[in-house]
């Protein structure tokens, strides 16, 4: 990857993307374009937490402070920013892709129980998402990140018997690798509670921006969710797992399996708030945050109380 200063990095890779958007979706990438509402929202100092272990029983919930590790948005946009991620768009789309809706949020990121003022009950190792349509006509979920690996995980057992998992790559679909706590990561994101779309696909094979990957279905709940939503994560896997899938001495499935419920250091969940905070709505539609909480965040006093510094 050629070396840049960060504001040049941050505006190239900005103009990359949506050129490419631009491409994909015409008149709507364009009005961002015009309109640069990227990074509007752009909060360099904001931090976000990054999850190095899970917790021990799906019970408990209680993780110590020096498994959180934290990335500020300034960080996380020079390490993703080369994905191609579109920040307004419709995310949900019927079979027939004639008709399109938004998204809206129900349930944020939350790798710290204990931030957002709630009570430490729950952790949430993604972002929940419904179709905006209140008819719910459009349930197709569209994949916002060109990515590779599109497979079937099994034996998930809080998530969907069969989820789509992608590798995530750049603009030029390259594999993304990102240094996280001086670890040479790729990353991947995973699409849980949807009934398969992509049957004809085959892992490996690049998803183009925009691909349909999965349907939330108007009545179904697929996976434990109590609810009809698509609920992403973003995961960071050291280089040489994804070698030793290369090799065909594992794969993915297998080392998702292993990991769940158990600590597997180096596996690192990222908040990806970050990325969906740019997409085009209010803070709370946007990342499922009351507005009163996604102040408090940003706030020394909870920075110090949650990540000890
Ligand atoms: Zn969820």
């Amino acid at each position: 990857m050629e070396r840049l200063g960060r504001r040049d990095f941050l505006r190239k890779s900005c103009v990359l993307c949506l050129s490419i958007a631009a491409r994909k979706f015409g008149l709507e990438a364009d009005y961002i374009y015009k309109n640069e509402l990227l990074f509007t929202d752009y909060e360099p100092e904001r931090v976000y937490p990054l999850l190095t272990s899970l917790p021990l029983s799906n019970a408990e919930y209680s993780i110590e402070a020096g498994n959180i590790g934290q990335i500020t948005e300034k960080e996380f946009n020079m390490k993703f920013g080369l994905t191609v991620i579109i920040p307004y768009m419709n995310l949900f789309t019927n079979a027939n892709r004639d008709s399109v809706s938004p998204y809206r949020c129900s349930q944020q990121v939350n790798l710290d129980p204990r931030l957002y003022g709630k009570k430490p009950v729950d952790v949430h190792f993604g972002i929940d998402m419904t179709t905006g349509d209140p008819r719910k006509e459009n349930t197709i979920f569209i994949n916002p990140i060109r990515a590779k690996y599109l497979g079937k995980v099994d034996g998930l057992a809080r998530l969907s018997p069969e989820t789509p998992v992608t590798r995530v790559v750049d603009y030029r679909g390259n594999d993304l690798d990102v240094t996280i706590d001086n670890y040479e990561c790729g990353v991947i994101m995973l699409y849980a509670h949807l009934l398969p779309w992509l049957n004809s696909s085959k892992i490996g094979e690049i998803i183009e921006v925009g691909s349909p990957i999965g349907d939330i279905t108007k009545n179904l709940k697929i996976g434990g969710s109590s609810s009809p939503h698509v609920h992403i994560e973003m995961i960071a896997i050291p280089l040489y797992i994804f070698e030793d899938i290369e090799k065909g001495r594992t794969t993915l499935e297998n080392e998702l399996k292993k990991e769940n419920y158990s600590p597997k250091k180096y596996f690192i969940r990222i908040d990806s708030t970050a990325i969906w905070k740019h997409f085009n709505a209010d803070v709370y539609t946007k990342t499922g945050i009351r507005s009163y909480y996604w102040e408090i965040t940003k706030s020394a006093e909870s920075k110090r109380m949650h990540y000890g510094k």
